[in-house]
């Protein structure tokens, strides 16, 4: 799965719609489907992916689009992943 969220940062798939210091929300393009993944600083995210949505995915366990994200704005350094 780590795999395939790298795939999808490499491949530009996932884009930045908004980022504050306290939020960011990321559309991610897979392969079905578009997902909004939205990603709080208090380490809560949430994605509208059917594995994400289905029944809660356990905690901890992320779905490929929600770490797509993190990928992305820790790449970007942006405001969200500032101190
Ligand atoms: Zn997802």
């Amino acid at each position: 799965m780590y795999e395939k969220a790298r795939t999808l940062v490499e491949e530009e798939r996932v884009e930045l719609v908004d980022e504050t210091s306290k939020r960011a929300y990321l559309e991610v393009e897979g392969s079905q489907d578009t997902y909004g993944v939205r990603l709080e600083r208090d380490h809560t995210f949430s994605c509208t992916c059917p594995y994400a949505t289905m029944r809660g995915i356990p905690q901890g366990a992320l779905c490929s689009h929600a770490l797509a994200a993190i990928l992305h704005v820790a790449n970007s350094q942006g405001p969200w992943f500032g101190p």
